[in-house]
């Protein structure tokens, strides 16, 4: 039992886990872990007290398991372990022992304190045999547990995917969700595929909603686009995270850009070019560390009137992406009459390069893409990469930057600021 191991090889031994239950006709579990607030002992204690605190929780966790599971420290607040168990509440019977280890006071040098952690717990196999199913659906009864009440675990259940929200009822409700404080940012980490460093984070907005948890911005976006809330949700997201940017480097850490989600319904109002301006001036960022990535989707209402848009706001020093590309109505003209720095490879390229053939037609075009990004003097950072399978491919092809949970989820501004100081990101690795 090993609490760093490199993440392609816990997901080795989660595979093994998964097909050892199969063959034995059993179950293993996957157990998330997250420590409540984490953010907050960080901030009274400092960063090296605070992984000296995580260390404390490691071995804590790790005297709970006895030798015999698999356990890893994925990333900042956030533990993984493999169970094989045979089912979900011999599972909960371990989450609960670890659970009361945690509840003693945490004592580091002459600092003591109290955590709360969440568990989130799915069991294999299931329905669907697939690793990172399993990672995402223990993810989501971990959120499930962390709305709730502290110091619980909860068991994944297949309705979590579908939380039933009266549509009504949530338009009303986000109308209050700005003001309330109900929004935050996690950040999703892109790193160089050279030089391997994070150099870049995508700012992703969740709704903490008082009732159902936490929630993707698939389930509010549309919503907010079509009540107009957009606007004021959108440019609370680019504050917020100009702000944070701001934040990062206050703190002295390596420089690093923010990319940001643009609405179609933000490039339509005749003013936005002075909103952006505003933005950037109020919160002092570095214009070129800002990326504003617009979606195909969005251009191709009026392509002459979002050029001179383009053109006016890569003039005020920011960089322009081009979202999710290739999954809308991909016109190439876009890319030669459009003023775009970076090309993000979406998911839909990236997901089936899961073998390294070179000759499948996935990879031909997935390269293609990336050869005529390179050419316009893009850079392109593909997205959703999962596996090594995928990265290696990404190599052999020259993409520039990924991101995607091989490297990490989204998390909140901690972790980055933990995964941007060297020393102790090559302790967590
Ligand atoms: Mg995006």
């Amino acid at each position: 039992m090993n609490s760093d191991l490199p993440f392609h090889v816990f997901r080795d031994r989660l595979w093994d886990a998964m097909h050892s239950a199969k063959r034995r006709q059993s179950k293993a579990a996957l157990l998330t872990l997250d420590i409540n607030k984490f953010h907050e002992l960080n901030h009274a204690w400092g960063h090296d007290k605070g992984d000296l605190a995580l260390i404390v929780v490691a071995t804590r966790i790790r005297e709970v398991l006895g030798g015999h599971e698999s356990f890893y420290h994925r990333l900042g607040d956030q533990f993984s372990i493999v169970l094989d168990e045979p089912d979900g509440a011999a599972a909960q019977q371990v989450a609960h022992r670890i659970i009361a280890a945690l509840c003693q006071p945490i004592v580091v040098g002459t600092a003591r304190c109290f955590i709360s952690v969440s568990i989130g717990i799915a069991l294999c196999p299931d329905s669907d045999e697939n690793i990172d199913g399993l990672i995402r659906k223990a993810e989501a009864a971990m959120l499930r547990s962390k709305a709730g009440t502290p110091n619980t675990s909860c068991l994944y259940s297949a309705t979590m995917d579908e939380v039933e929200i009266e549509p009504l009822t949530l338009k009303t409700e986000l109308r209050h969700a700005l003001p309330r404080g109900e929004l935050l940012l996690q950040y999703q980490p892109q790193v160089d595929l050279r030089t391997e460093q994070v150099i870049g984070v995508e700012a992703l907005v969740r709704w903490n909603h008082p009732a159902l948890g936490i929630l993707a911005p698939g389930k509010f976006i549309t919503i907010a686009e079509e009540t107009g809330l957009i606007i004021p949700i959108g440019e609370w997201v680019l504050t917020t995270a100009c702000l944070q940017n701001k934040a990062w480097q206050a703190a002295g850490l390596r420089p690093i850009k923010t990319a940001v989600n643009f609405s179609a319904k933000q490039l339509e109002l005749t003013d936005i070019v002075d909103r952006v301006q505003g933005i950037l001036t109020k919160t002092g960022v570095e214009p070129s560390t800002v990326e504003l990535e617009i979606t195909e989707a969005s251009l191709i209402s009026n392509i002459g009137r979002c050029k001179t848009v383009m053109k006016e706001l890569r003039a005020l020093g920011v960089k322009l992406s081009i979202d999710d590309f290739g999954t809308g109505y991909s016109s190439l003209s876009y890319l030669s009459e459009l003023p775009f720095d970076i090309l993000k490879l979406d998911a839909a390229f990236v997901r089936p390069l899961q073998q390294a053939g070179s000759s499948l037609p996935c990879f031909v075009v997935a390269h293609a893409i990336v050869d005529l990004a390179h050419a316009l003097n893009m850079t392109v950072v593909a997205e959703a990469v999962e596996t090594q399978e995928q990265l290696a491919c990404l190599r052999r092809m020259d993409c520039d930057q990924m991101q995607g949970y091989l490297y990490s989820r989204p998390v909140g501004p901690d972790e980055i600021a933990r995964l941007l100081r060297p020393m102790v990101s090559e302790r967590f690795a």
